[in-house]
């Protein structure tokens, strides 16, 4: 997409430039798009509105971690840009909820138009995105606290942590496994081309397709994958608190075998 291409489609119905992130997909090879900048200022020209659909909407720089580059909400609203919509689930981790800022004139024209009432969210939604954004004021807290954030930032020496301590309580009940190297993916269609290095601990003294069938049916189901019939779990979305589980499904699943 070039610049002439929004400038030919205007006319005298237009009344908004609107660009949409390629959030759950990837378009590559020879691609062009246009940036905000550059919309915004050509929105101004015809006196139009610009907005950007930003997503994800995330307000840490992730490339500072390692992680790859997504345009930020501060970035996006010093464009020049009227409008921006993000999720306030995705990356942000707060909420499922979508969230609107932008021009005063034109955030308090939305807020008289009779659909806000259709869309609207509870207080309980409300609430739980002051808890997210609030936690945002410090960005370190927001990386320790936030499950999303610090799933997606930690370091990887923490996973490994987390694998050693599932290798030896499966070592305890005599299960033999063996830590491998994975690429977690970021999900909810955020990020579809970033992966994280990771760590998942693999079992090797049980069939895998035997286990996997058996951990779907359990009260707490367990989603690992199985390779080389090897049934593997990811370590990146274990928290410490689910370690029990986890140790008893493998032993109910010792019991039956
Ligand atoms: C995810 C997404 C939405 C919808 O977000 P919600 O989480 O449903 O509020 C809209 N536009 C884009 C570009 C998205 O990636």
């Amino acid at each position: 997409t070039h610049l002439a291409d929004y400038q030919k489609a205007i006319n005298e119905n237009t009344s908004m430039l609107l660009k949409v992130h390629t959030s759950n997909y990837h378009i590559s090879g020879f691609t062009k798009s246009v940036s905000n900048k550059e919309i915004a200022e050509l929105a101004k020209e015809h006196r139009i509105i610009s907005m950007e659909d930003l997503g994800s909407g995330v307000l840490i720089d992730f490339s500072k971690y390692g992680q790859k580059k997504e345009p930020t909400i501060f970035e996006s609203l010093s464009s020049g840009i009227d409008l921006i919509t993000f999720s306030g689930d995705k990356l942000l981790g707060g909420p499922q909820c979508g969230v609107i800022i932008g021009k005063k004139e034109l955030i308090s024209k939305l807020k008289k138009n009779q659909f806000l009432r259709a869309f609207r969210v509870c207080k309980m939604t409300i609430s739980a995105l002051e808890f997210t954004f609030k936690q945002y004021v410090d960005e370190k807290v927001a990386i320790e606290k936030n499950p999303t954030l610090n799933r997606i930032l930690e370091p990887i020496s923490e996973v490994f942590k987390r694998a050693e301590v599932l290798k030896n309580l499966l070592k305890d009940i005599e299960i033999d496994s063996e830590i491998i190297e994975t690429k977690a993916i970021i999900g909810g269609g955020s990020m579809p081309d970033a992966t994280i290095n990771s760590y998942g601990v693999a079992i090797t003294s049980l069939d895998g397709k035997q286990v996997e069938t058996a951990f779907l049916k359990e009260d707490t189901p367990i989603v690992g994958r199985v390779q080389n019939n090897q049934f593997f779990i990811d370590l990146k979305t274990i928290h410490s608190d689910e370690y029990s589980i986890i140790i008893k499904n493998f032993k109910k699943f010792l019991e039956r075998v």
